[in-house]
């Protein structure tokens, strides 16, 4: 999507709004909800000149944003929503980190592992789906040279099971070692991803992917309850320290 000042704006788990339909006041009404998985660049200077998407087709707004051509017009608003905290090595004493993804929430992890290598923070990605069709793009986490660990529930890639094995025997061997994790993905797996994170004691940070309607924190529409019974908006990570 050729978008230059939102690519140059972009940072590591923020998304963008687009409005699928062609007319402002025509159906899907409401802007939805899509994660900046990549910033485009002008080969050789490589300055920000637009944004890749991952789009998922699960009903009339993103078959829409599908069935786009090269050269259409898409209205967007963003980037949204609050980046992910990035500590880098020599501050934060943090010297891996676990990007922990279910489904299209790869999508907020890929800008997150570039700017994590910027950082000489080593990333180590998790990535689970019910089948092998469903862990898309691995290779993009390939190509930087990550460790990987895919998990999928009917055993046609990687190991069998739910993505929180790998990651929980991962945090075990790595105890006290300056660890922090990253989640995006299905309510459940955040959980578990989160769950595991008090158990060993290192600070967790989950993207909250709740249907939204403005995704400014006024319709409230997006709103969860945080675990200290305080009301927090989706995307805004929470500490588990
Ligand atoms: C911050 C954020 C980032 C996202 N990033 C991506 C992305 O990078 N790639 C991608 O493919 N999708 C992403 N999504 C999900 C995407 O926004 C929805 O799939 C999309 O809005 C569906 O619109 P639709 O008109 O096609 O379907 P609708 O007709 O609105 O819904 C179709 C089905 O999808 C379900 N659904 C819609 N939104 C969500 C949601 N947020 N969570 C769970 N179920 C939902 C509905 O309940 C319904 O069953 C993201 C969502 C959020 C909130």
């Amino acid at each position: 999507m050729n978008s230059p000042e939102q690519a140059r704006l972009v940072q590591p788990g923020q998304f963008v709004m687009l409005k699928c339909a062609a007319g402002i006041n025509d159906n899907p009404l409401l802007r939805r909800p899509f994660s900046v998985f990549d910033v485009d660049r002008t080969p050789g200077a490589g300055r920000p000149r637009g944004l890749v998407l991952l789009v998922k087709e699960v009903g009339a707004g993103s078959r829409m944003l599908a069935a786009l051509k090269p050269g259409q017009e898409v209205d967007v608003l963003g980037p949204q929503g609050r980046p992910f905290d990035l500590v880098p090595g020599t501050q934060g004493g943090v010297s891996a980190a676990c990007l922990v993804a279910g489904g299209v929430g790869i999508a907020a992890l890929y800008l997150l592992a570039q700017r994590l290598v910027q950082h000489g923070v080593t990333p180590v990605l998790f990535y689970g789906g019910r089948t092998a069709a469903d862990l898309v793009l691995r290779e993009y986490f390939e190509r930087l040279g990550l460790e990987t660990h895919y998990t999928t529930e009917d055993a046609s890639l990687g190991e069998a099971g739910l993505v929180t094995c790998p990651l929980d025997r991962f945090l075990k061997s790595r105890i006290r070692t300056g660890v922090r994790v990253y989640a995006c993905g299905p309510w459940a797996m955040m959980k578990a991803a989160h769950d595991l994170s008090v158990k060993h004691r290192v600070p967790c940070e989950v993207s909250l992917e709740a249907r939204m309607g403005c995704s400014l924190g006024a319709c409230m529409g997006c709103v969860v309850r945080h675990l200290a019974w305080r009301w927090t908006s989706a995307r805004s990570g929470f500490g588990t320290r």
